[in-house]
């Protein structure tokens, strides 16, 4: 765990908001709203933390403990569910869906 000191209101909103979404990858497979915890896409090199607002959101499964997790086998859940980047892209695009609905 990095220390998030800074983590503005506005990030912390996102965040919940991504993680209402539920799982992206479970989506893919037709299983919505399954309760999702945040991932943080990217590879975090020295210096440079990647941002809050790069998240998607995983089920602890594909998250972390299952045989496609991506923080166990990154390969094989790209290669099941897509690149991080595009997971992201469908999380933004998800996101404007999900906004639209509430306002
Ligand atoms: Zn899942
Ligand atoms: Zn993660």
């Amino acid at each position: 765990m990095g220390g998030n000191l800074a983590n503005s209101k506005a990030e912390s909103d996102y965040m919940s908001a991504v993680a209402s979404l539920g799982c992206i990858a479970c989506r893919k497979m037709g299983y919505e709203g399954t309760p999702a915890e945040i991932h943080h896409i990217g590879n975090r090199t020295m210096g440079k933390r990647s941002s809050n607002y790069d998240t998607i959101p995983l089920c602890p499964i594909h998250h972390r403990t299952g045989p496609d997790a991506v923080h166990m086998n990154k390969k094989v859940f790209e290669a099941q569910f897509g690149t991080e980047l595009e997971l992201l892209k469908e999380t933004v695009e998800l996101l404007k869906i999900w906004r639209d609905s509430f306002v």
